[in-house]
């Protein structure tokens, strides 16, 4: 028998775990900017203006704005080539996406296991019911709007400053990873890049990005230096390519 953490047995065979984080960079292609691209700041928004329980007090107005025409935008943005080639992999890997992103195009490009960090633009949640939480779609969210309690909605974003709730969950992924894989993530931002910690020594990591981040600590890297659009297809095909000459 299986574990069940570990290892999976379908009709294929055992699958190996294949472990994907993923920062703001598979989606630039798609029109979704990055954050580092735009000199620190978000669209013109300086992340303390509008990502940080601070900003929710201070100007709950222009927070909303700013993750309504966020929500705006990721929802005219379509999956590129990245997103598209990633689902591939689950036919011969158990695959997880651990992402940094709050757009949802891992899941429309087809992707079954999505961790979302830092929230979903799609959800709204109550601001004081942290379990009250809606799929709103692309609507916008405008002071007055409530929760079922009557408390004023707010995004389902994680901001600044707070807890990550999915991080206890992207650690014990990571930690049973065969296979890691980092894309477009400046891996500057806490603690999703601390991940790569947890991922065994032997494991190999590779590291997609056309600039490559710094990792000097950690053993078994495979930089793989370009836009994820070209090189995360040639990935999928060399690890569909291992499994193939394997069977
Ligand atoms: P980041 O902006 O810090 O880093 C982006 C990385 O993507 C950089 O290393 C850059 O070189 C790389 N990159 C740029 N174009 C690329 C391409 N075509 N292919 C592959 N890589 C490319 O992003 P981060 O590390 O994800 O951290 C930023 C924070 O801002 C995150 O917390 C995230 O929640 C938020 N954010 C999210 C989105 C989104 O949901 N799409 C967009 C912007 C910012």
């Amino acid at each position: 028998m299986p574990c069940i953490i570990c290892t999976t047995t379908t009709n294929l065979g055992y699958m190996k775990r294949i472990v994907i984080l993923t920062g703001a960079g598979i989606s630039a292609e798609s029109g979704i900017a990055t954050f580092r691209g735009s000199g620190g700041l978000w669209n013109n928004y300086r992340i303390e203006d509008v990502a940080s329980p601070n900003a929710w007090r201070r100007n709950p107005r222009l927070v909303l704005a700013f993750y309504n025409q966020r929500r705006a935008d990721a929802a005219k943005a379509q999956p590129n080539a990245a997103h598209k080639a990633l689902c591939e992999l689950e036919t011969h890997y158990q695959v997880h996406v651990i992402t940094q992103n709050v757009d949802d195009l891992h899941e429309r490009a087809g992707t079954t296991d999505v961790w979302h960090l830092h929230g979903k633009l799609r959800e709204a949640r109550s601001s004081d019911y942290p379990n009250l939480i809606y799929d709103i779609g692309a609507k916008p969210i405008n002071l007055g709007d409530v929760c079922s309690k009557g408390s004023q909605l707010r995004p389902n974003i994680v901001w600044f400053g707070e807890e990550v709730p999915a991080i206890s969950r992207a650690a014990s992924l990571s930690a049973a990873a065969d296979i890691f894989v980092v894309i477009g993530t400046s891996m500057q931002v806490y603690p999703a890049a601390s991940l790569i910690n947890y991922v065994p020594i032997t494991t190999p990591k590779y590291i997609i990005d056309p600039h490559i981040p710094n990792l000097p600590a950690f053993r078994n890297i495979h930089a793989m230096q370009g836009k994820a659009s070209v090189i995360v297809p040639q990935l999928v095909q060399q690890l569909l390519d291992a499994v193939q000459k394997k069977s």
